[in-house]
This record gives C-alpha cells, sequence and structure tokens, in this order.
C-alpha cells in the first residue's frame, strides 16, 4: 500500500490581521517528518532536512488555490544532494531526500547545512497549464533564509520566514515553520512589534506553550495584532504510486528489455522514491506485462 497518513497533530493555520496589511501561515510536521523520516530510513541529520524541506514546501501550497500545487526542488552542496517535495492546496504531502553521507560534506564558513546549490520552485495549475518556474540560488545554506529571499524575488512583499527543527537522538521532537508577510499598507510600529517577537522567539525552546501548536506561534509573533484565523488544514503524508502506475510505467521501457528480465527467472524490486514502498515483480507478473504489450 502506498502511503496515505493523515496526521492527528500536523496541521497549518493561516491567518490575516485585521487590518488586512499582515497575513501569515505556520505549519507544524513533526509527527509526519518522524513517520516519513523512519520509512525512508533517514540519519537523524537527514531526518532533519527531510523535516525542513516538508515545512517549506506545506508553506508554499499553503497559499496555492484550489486544484494548484507545487514542487519545491533543492540541489545543494550540504547535507543532502537534493530535496524534492510535492505539496498541493488541502495539505497533502510527499517527499525524499538524497543524504549527502556525513564525511563528504564540507561546507564554507559562516554557511548553514544545506550548503550552496539552487532552490526552485514549480507551481502548477491543472495539468495542462504551463508550469511556473521560480529559482533563486542557496546562498545563506539556511533554508528559512533563503525561501525569504524566493518571496521576496517571486512576489515583492516583505516576508520573514522561519524554520526550526529541534531533535532528540533520532526522534524529531518539534518541527514548525511560519511565513509572515507585510502586504502594502502595513505600518512600521506593525513591522517593528513582529520583528522584536521574531527576535525572541529562539528563547523558548520546543516544550514551551508558545510552541506548542501552530496557532499558538501565530499568536505569539502577531502579539499585539487583532487576527482572524482563515483556515486550519490538516496535513496528509500521500503518495498515488500503485502497482498499476509501476506496472504502466514498466511496460514504456519496452518488450525487449522486459523479456531479458523475465529469461533472469528471479523477482525485480522497484521502490517508490517518494513513499519508500516496494513492488515486487515475479517473473510471472513481468510475463503477464509482455503478454499485455502483444
Ligand atoms: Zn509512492
Amino acid at each position: 500500500m502506498a502511503i496515505d497518513y493523515q496526521s492527528s497533530t500536523d496541521k497549518w493555520v493561516k491567518c490575516i490581521s485585521s487590518s488586512g496589511t499582515i497575513r501569515a501561515v505556520a505549519v507544524s510536521t513533526t509527527d509526519i517528518s518522524n513517520h516519513l523520516g523512519s520509512r525512508h530510513k533517514l540519519s537523524p541529520a537527514g531526518k532533519k532536512a527531510l523535516a525542513e524541506s516538508l515545512i517549506a514546501g506545506l508553506i508554499l501550497s499553503s497559499y496555492c488555490k484550489a486544484g494548484e500545487k507545487v514542487n519545491l526542488n533543492i540541489q545543494a552542496s550540504g547535507w543532502a544532494n537534493q530535496a524534492i517535495i510535492d505539496a498541493n492546496a488541502i495539505g497533502e504531502v510527499r517527499g525524499y531526500i538524497l543524504e549527502r553521507p556525513a564525511h563528504e560534506v564540507k561546507l564554507a564558513k559562516n554557511i548553514g547545512p544545506w550548503g550552496i546549490g539552487l532552490l526552485s520552485v514549480l507551481r502548477t495549475k491543472h495539468e495542462e497549464a504551463q508550469p511556473y518556474i521560480g529559482t533563486v540560488p542557496l546562498l545563506t545554506g539556511h533554508l528559512a533564509k533563503d525561501l525569504t529571499f524566493y518571496w521576496l524575488q517571486s512576489e515583492q512583499v516583505n516576508t520573514a520566514v522561519g524554520i526550526e527543527v529541534f531533535m532528540d537522538g533520532d526522534q524529531i521532537t518539534l518541527a514548525e515553520g511560519f511565513l509572515i508577510q507585510a502586504m502594502p499598507g502595513a505600518t512600521d510600529h506593525d513591522l517593528n512589534f513582529i520583528e522584536e517577537h521574531l527576535k525572541k522567539l529562539h528563547q523558548y525552546d520546543s516544550s514551551s506553550p508558545v510552541r506548542s501548536t501552530p496557532t499558538m506561534l501565530l499568536s505569539y509573533l502577531l502579539e499585539n495584532q487583532a487576527f482572524s484565523l482563515l483556515e486550519e488544514q490538516p496535513i496528509t503524508l500521500k503518495c498515488p504510486c500503485s502497482i498499476d502506475r509501476v506496472k504502466r510505467s514498466l511496460m514504456l521501457i519496452g518488450q525487449d528489455e522486459l523479456q531479458s528480465m523475465a529469461d533472469e527467472n528471479k523477482d525485480f524490486e522497484i521502490n517508490c522514491d517518494f513513499c519508500s514502498e516496494t513492488y515486487v515483480f515475479s517473473p510471472e507478473l513481468i510475463k503477464s506485462l509482455i503478454r499485455d504489450l502483444q
């Protein structure tokens, strides 16, 4: 079975200030990051990188319109070669990272764990529409900082992004992130106040009530603002892969290739990168694909 796991705790919460000039989203991914990280058999550092990527993908997709989806693709020189996240407007997400062995990670001074590289976001409205691609360089090695630059560049809106993942051994104890945007008309007073709160956020550890839920986090960050909650969306780990989809893609490799697989007379295992589901193809099953092709 491909993965379809709705978390009972992870969600995103969106709000807007009553003046309409500050909008924000906060997301928690503690549960799904542990779940997917274990499924992918990642190291603790790999789990942390995956959690950060999931948060980034979900912040991006939380501002998608119905039917839209985003694909986040990070190519980096640090703790991961690559991270791929698919997420959509209803909080469904899947993803994987290709870890780089710790001994091969060599980072320049003052560069964060991602290292340098490229961050691309592909937005798709629906299957036929031309996707929109935005790419920015990874410069600081800190995903939140480089995403701030992405929003600044793609939307020209004053933006603050935060991503934090706390670990205890190989378990993630808290993974959360937020995006705050100041729309035209926001006052300096509002912005200064938010900035003060952002600066002080690091004083609160993973067990602090401030960080206990996305709503509590927003309440803290926007403390002086009257705001209304717009949406609360549970997060679902979902991969649509299936034996039929794998069969269809296998049939694309052609009859000769399938025949030589069948001739080896052994089981072939095919793994889904996104959810680590394994599909086993026996020689009989491969022969049946050949018959379907004929
Ligand atoms: Zn899958």
